[in-house]
């Protein structure tokens, strides 16, 4: 045997290298505030670092630690910026060991504890998110994936009854792009996406869709779903569900919800208004690496009706599916998912369900709610800036303004201060362009964030309009 081999699938390296890695990464954890919230660097020179630590051969804790100092802190209290949320450790923990194990999940006999996991994980969310009592559904890599599935099923339903056509769906023009992508991959062409107007909140004007249906149907478009959002990627829009439950109901349309980032918000007592009608809905995707504190990515995709799920990908592997003609064939999950090889990404949410119980999920899911709407009070407070909208939830979209500054500059002024503060390193927001104006965009998905923080990014992004202004003020502009 080689003595690479055997070094490499030693027990006692493993245990040093896991030792090691344990203590690092809790040393990180309680020091995190000493890290900058974003380590800038170029792409060259991250390159540059990493190919001479790989040119001389750089050992594990090194790796590990570069690696560490080097990442955007998402458990830094200052981090602002994508949906990603910082994961709960022991779901991190969850992952070496799924990792390790590397049983895959197309059929139960592969993956028997991450598929029971998987069903208990589900049904769990399922009475969490008050959905029908008939729900079932999957864990999936990502909430992209899972339009495409619940998209897929749409259309296997509708051919089911009715046969072909030139297919399209209705959805907010401010849905996240992956539903674009998925009518692309789905063959149905540029017309084959019907963008439903949008009024000052962003959200689907849903009294304009029986006139679209119409219309799409004077254009020879058999249109076969609905698709909501709950909520918007850019601005945290919350599509209103009972009114598009209600004209999915009277066109016998297909309602899917992508609830990737917020229907999750269905736990927090103060905002499950904001999701009114979920029950209803025929298929619904929600990520558990943006408001349930998983690591990326781990995606449940819902179905109102379990059965539904199946749907999809009614053709066989017979090699790995039985030949059994039980619709329910649940613990061969690979008949209802895209994956093949899965990870075991129950274990992920498990483990946290089992320690700590769904009211952590609860906390969390409120607690960053509270923290938008305590994001908007600072924003409020400083007459140099301006909110795009009141936040329903943990994104909060707002600029520099003054009333002086024409388009161009608002625009390129705001650029600025985000490109500056990406470079400082001590915050991480992003930017975002809504009709046209750009506006900074946070999301408060670090439960541990104080006033202190918001403030301070707050108090920088003033400091750097102001500097700005007072620069071309001098230059006589
Ligand atoms: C993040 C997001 C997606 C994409 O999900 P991934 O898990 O990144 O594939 C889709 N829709 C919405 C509304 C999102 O916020």
């Amino acid at each position: 045997m080689s003595d690479l081999l055997t070094r490499a699938y030693a027990p006692a390296e493993f245990r040093r290298q896991g030792h090691a890695l344990i203590d690092q990464l809790a040393d990180y954890l309680e020091r995190v505030d000493d890290y900058p919230a974003n380590p800038y660097a170029t792409p060259e020179e991250s390159l540059e670092e990493f190919r001479a630590l790989l040119a001389r051969g750089a050992g594990a804790e090194e790796i590990f630690e570069r690696v560490i100092a080097r990442s955007v802190h998402l458990h830094h209290p200052a981090y602002l910026g994508h949906q990603v949320v910082p994961p709960a450790p022991l779901s991190a923990l969850s992952d070496v060991a799924a990792s390790l194990l590397n049983t895959g999940m197309a059929i139960f006999e592969m993956g028997r504890p991450g598929t029971a996991m998987e069903r208990l994980v589900i049904e769990r969310f399922a009475e969490l998110l008050e959905l029908d009592s008939g729900a079932g559904g999957f864990l999936t890599s990502g909430g992209s994936l899972a339009n495409l599935t619940a998209l897929l099923a749409a259309r296997a339903r509708h051919e089911s009854r009715d046969g072909g056509g030139r297919y399209c769906l209705l959805v907010n023009e401010h849905a996240h792009y992956c539903i674009e992508r998925a009518v692309r991959v789905m063959g149905w062409g540029a017309d084959g996406i019907v963008h439903v107007p949008t009024d000052d909140h962003l959200r689907m004007r849903t009294e304009l869709i029986d006139g679209l249906l119409q219309d799409a149907r004077d254009r020879g478009l058999t249109p076969i779903a609905l698709v909501g959002s709950a909520c918007t990627t850019a601005t945290g829009t919350y599509d209103p569900i009972t009114a598009l439950a209600d004209a999915a109901e009277k066109h016998q349309l297909w309602l899917h919800i992508d609830g990737a980032h917020g229907a999750a918000v269905r736990l927090d007592p103060a905002r499950r208004h904001l999701v009114e009608g979920l029950e209803r809905v025929d298929s619904l995707t929600l990520d558990f690496h943006k408001m349930l504190m998983a690591p990326a990515i781990t995606t449940g995709l819902f179905f109102r009706r379990g059965t539904d799920a199946y749907r999809t990908f009614q053709q066989r592997a017979e090699y790995l599916l039985t030949a059994t003609e039980e619709p329910e064939d649940w613990a061969n999950i690979a008949r209802r998912s895209f994956e093949c090889t899965k990870r075991m990404l129950s274990l992920r949410i498990f483990t946290l369900l089992s320690v700590y119980g769904s009211q952590l999920f609860v906390d969390y899911v409120s607690r960053v709610g509270e923290l938008g709407q305590e994001l908007a009070r600072g924003v409020n407070r400083r007459p140099e800036l301006e909110l795009f909208m009141p936040p329903d939830i943990n994104i909060v979209c707002f600029r520099f303004h003054r009333p002086d500054l024409d388009l161009a500059s608002r625009n390129g002024l705001n650029g600025l201060i985000r490109t500056r503060m990406t470079e400082s390193g001590q915050t991480y927001i992003v930017q975002t362009t809504l009709d046209g104006e750009v506006y900074l965009r946070c999301t408060l998905t670090n439960a541990f964030t104080t006033t202190a923080e918001l403030d301070a990014m707050l108090e920088q992004v003033v400091a750097l309009g102001n500097e700005w202004l007072a620069l071309r003020a001098n230059l006589g502009a």
